[in-house]
């Protein structure tokens, strides 16, 4: 959701309404955190679980994979994260640096700020905080948890563009019969959902398509990088509906024959990705 696209009429109007889902929904990011587990070097594996562990903090239990969702309870209670978590870069006008508001200097500790940033930047400074030997525990702890789950958040191509349309919360899409459901919500809940509902057994499936080509494809690069990727998926996967800029329209779109089973792919491929490159994220910032 991009708040800061909306007037106040309509802020006000969001606040009577249920929330959208959060990017990939819980289910999602613990699909990515499980098939990051598997891709952790032992030491690094014992790290990650010391740091949650110590972790003071009960909003989620302190797991790996539950740490993940983290970030998402957080925001419900701390706003000034909500544009952490995506970054919108415009289909019709693609420009990183100010779908990134310019990227601004970051905050010490980072966890303080600043609050208009993009994914792309937040990842890329709680990353060099956990990996930074003068970082306080309990920043440390934040900022693992932060990383746990952003890596998810830029892989979502819907966190990675947009078409004036709340990261297509304003699209309806006919699913046919009494099946409803919005873009935003289609690709980060029901898509995942739909591989199956215990995160282990689907990140264990999709870990098995893995190759060590792709694994050597996938490492390697940042944040800055990764999200033109998830911005180029969504311009030819998620995008490929019928639906028009804007919030303005509000009848439903058919899905093209095809989509579903296309979509499916396409949101398993960028799960795999997110979860090799979380690994290889933690592998280098917590290396021994
Ligand atoms: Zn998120």
């Amino acid at each position: 959701m991009k708040l800061r696209d909306l007037g106040l009429p309509v802020l006000f109007a969001l606040s009577l309404v249920p929330r959208p889902a959060a990017a990939w929904g819980y289910e999602g990011h613990k699909v990515v955190a499980a098939i990051a587990r598997a891709y952790l070097t032992p030491a690094v594996r014992a790290k990650v679980d010391a740091l949650l562990a110590a972790d003071t903090d009960t909003l989620e239990p302190h797991d790996m994979l539950s740490a993940a969702t983290w970030a998402d309870s957080w925001r419900n209670s701390h706003r000034e994260t909500s544009q952490w978590h995506f970054v919108d870069i415009e289909l019709d006008k693609p420009d990183l640096a100010s779908a990134c508001f310019g990227f601004p200097p970051t905050a010490h500790p980072a966890s303080s700020g600043p609050a208009e940033d993009c994914v792309v930047d937040r990842l890329a400074a709680f990353t060099a905080e956990l990996a930074d030997p003068a970082t306080s525990q309990a920043e440390r702890i934040l900022a693992l948890k932060f990383v746990l789950h952003f890596v998810g958040d830029l892989h979502q191509p819907l966190h990675a563009s947009d078409n004036h349309d709340h990261g297509g919360n304003c699209v309806v899409l006919a699913l046919g019969g009494p099946r409803t459901s919005n873009l935003h919500s289609f690709w980060d809940t029901r898509l995942v959902e739909d591989m199956g509902s215990d995160p282990e057994a689907v990140a264990a499936s999709l870990r098995a398509k893995i190759t060590p080509t792709h694994k050597i494809a996938w490492e390697g690069g940042d944040p800055k990088s990764w999200a033109p990727e998830s911005f180029a998926v969504a311009k030819q996967s998620v995008y490929t509906i019928a639906s028009k800029p804007g919030c303005d329209d509000k009848a439903p779109v058919n899905l093209p024959a095809g989509y579903e089973a296309a979509a499916k792919n396409v949101a398993a491929l960028q799960l795999e990705r997110a979860g090799v490159r979380l690994a290889w994220v933690l592998n280098h910032a917590l290396a021994p």
